[in-house]
């Protein structure tokens, strides 16, 4: 026995270890109990992001979509949807061929390497995306063709091929930073590496989602004064004011109209893209647009994404720790190959809970728009001329719907605001409306729903408001 601060002498003899046996049971049993206290705080956390101002038990009615479009396009858009979505298969099969077999010889390339460890590892991880990126070219032009035989795109082939190689920039020093931060930790923590990591990622997604707005291309200030001063209502209105309005011009390349909701705090946007501007929407419609993205940042919706990234890369990242070791862990390069195949796989094997996720925000902000404007008429109107716009298939077959809907469907959305119209139509009068009246900062027209029992959320990025 020493004390504490005194050497231990080597050669002394000491009481030995407990069993193997023993001490090999309460590894497990402490490592059982961590888990199982992690797993409780994961799905607390997913319960709190999970929250929405929707009410509970909302039942959305079964419309039928040929009341609402013409049988013509609901064919063309169904087969406009179909080739981009096995396009988009068929992409996804050459990426995961492309990283299988960069994870089974990747490594031999690291021997041509004088770079270091880290050095190594970060030129593996960026030859791998090259590799995808070439891999992936043929399906890009083939969507970019399709989009332009149907009128929705007028990009033209070598402009989509520089900005895919523009986007493969960004990809780069986003795969090459997460490397450095994964395999510098590895080389101090071993297998654990992860648990330090996640916060660490989590907090360059902060840092980008507050940044989003100055990495858009090609934006300048809203100048239409009607849209203005919707805007400026609105933004008082649902509890978000001063938020500023931009447009990004994108007529050059597509008819597809869009807007999105970014960043957070000072830097909050919301970005209307040109082509929403151009004319074919009335000033009533845009003004859902804006209270839609307007409703995104009420409900925090860009934070709470990030909030959801960090749920999944906590469990992704040991994953990749586990499936790591036989290349001796993430400390060594010749393990980075196989780290991109496992995280590219669970990043494909989650997209459907991240599209459930994406669904529910968008839902809140559909709702926070019609509560704000009160103008269901519009917010139909809208939602048909986004569909004819976009040639969207207004009710996709639900495999399509799971693997890549992030946005309700146009007959969802439809069908929400007739929901709405049925619950504002039930609201109890005046007392009731009193007693749930928001604060004055967020006034509201005295027949709008309840104010949310609460409101929160997550969303990088938040998505555009065109359906996928
Ligand atoms: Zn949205």
């Amino acid at each position: 026995m020493s004390a504490a601060g005194e050497p231990i002498d080597p050669c002394a003899e000491v009481p030995g270890p407990p069993s193997p046996t023993k001490s090999g049971r309460v590894t497990w049993g402490l490592l059982a109990l961590t888990l199982l206290a992690g797993a409780a705080l994961w799905l607390w956390a997913a319960h709190e992001l999970w929250r929405s101002t929707v009410p509970d038990g909302l039942r959305l009615p079964r419309l039928n979509p040929s009341h609402y479009f013409s049988p013509s396009f609901l064919r063309s858009s169904a087969s406009f949807e179909r080739f981009l979505e096995i396009d988009g298969l068929l992409s996804t099969v050459a990426l995961l061929a492309v990283l299988a077999v960069y994870a089974r010889r990747g490594e031999r390339l690291m021997r041509e390497s004088a770079a270091g460890p880290i050095g190594t590892g970060m030129l593996l991880g960026m030859l791998g995306f090259a590799l995808v990126w070439i891999a992936q070219v043929p399906f890009g032009l083939a969507a970019v063709w399709w989009e332009r035989r149907h009128h929705v795109s007028h990009q033209g082939y070598v402009v989509s091929l520089v900005q895919s190689f523009v986007a493969l920039g960004s990809k780069f020093l986003f795969i090459s930073l997460a490397l450095l931060i994964a395999m510098a930790l590895a080389r101090a923590l071993r297998s654990w590496w992860w648990v330090a990591a996640a916060p660490l990622f989590a907090g360059l997604a902060l840092l980008s989602t507050f940044l989003s707005f100055y990495l858009i291309p090609e934006t300048e200030p809203l100048h239409n004064p009607a849209t203005l001063a919707d805007a400026r209502v609105l933004a008082r209105t649902e509890g978000v004011p001063g938020t500023r309005v931009a447009v990004q011009k994108v007529e050059r390349f597509t008819t597809a109209p869009n807007a999105e909701a970014v960043g957070f705090g000072a830097a909050r946007r919301v970005i209307l893209w040109d082509t929403l501007l151009d004319g074919r929407f009335d000033r009533r419609e845009v003004r859902v647009v804006l209270a839609h993205e307007l409703g995104h940042l009420a409900h925090h919706h860009t934070l709470r994404r990030v909030g959801w990234l960090v749920l999944f890369l906590l469990p992704a990242a040991a994953l990749v720790a586990y499936f790591t070791r036989a290349r001796g862990g993430m400390a060594r390069p010749e393990a980075v190959p196989v780290a991109l195949l496992v995280f590219v796989v669970i990043q494909l094997l989650a997209a459907p809970l991240q599209n459930i996720v994406s669904r529910h925000e968008e839902a809140e902000a559909d709702w926070s728009a019609l509560r704000a404007t009160h103008d269901p008429a519009a917010a139909r109107s809208l939602f048909r001329t986004l569909a004819i716009t976009s040639h969207a298939d207004p009710d996709p077959p639900s495999w399509s719907y799971v693997i890549g809907a992030t946005h309700p469907t146009i007959m969802q959305r439809i069908a929400m605001v007739q929901a709405w119209e049925a619950f504002t139509a039930k609201m109890p009068t005046d007392r009731t409306q009193n007693r749930r009246t928001p604060s004055p900062s967020s006034p509201v027209p005295p027949t709008r729903p309840p104010a949310p029992a609460t409101g929160r959320a997550s969303r990088h990025g938040a998505p555009a408001l065109a359906p996928q």
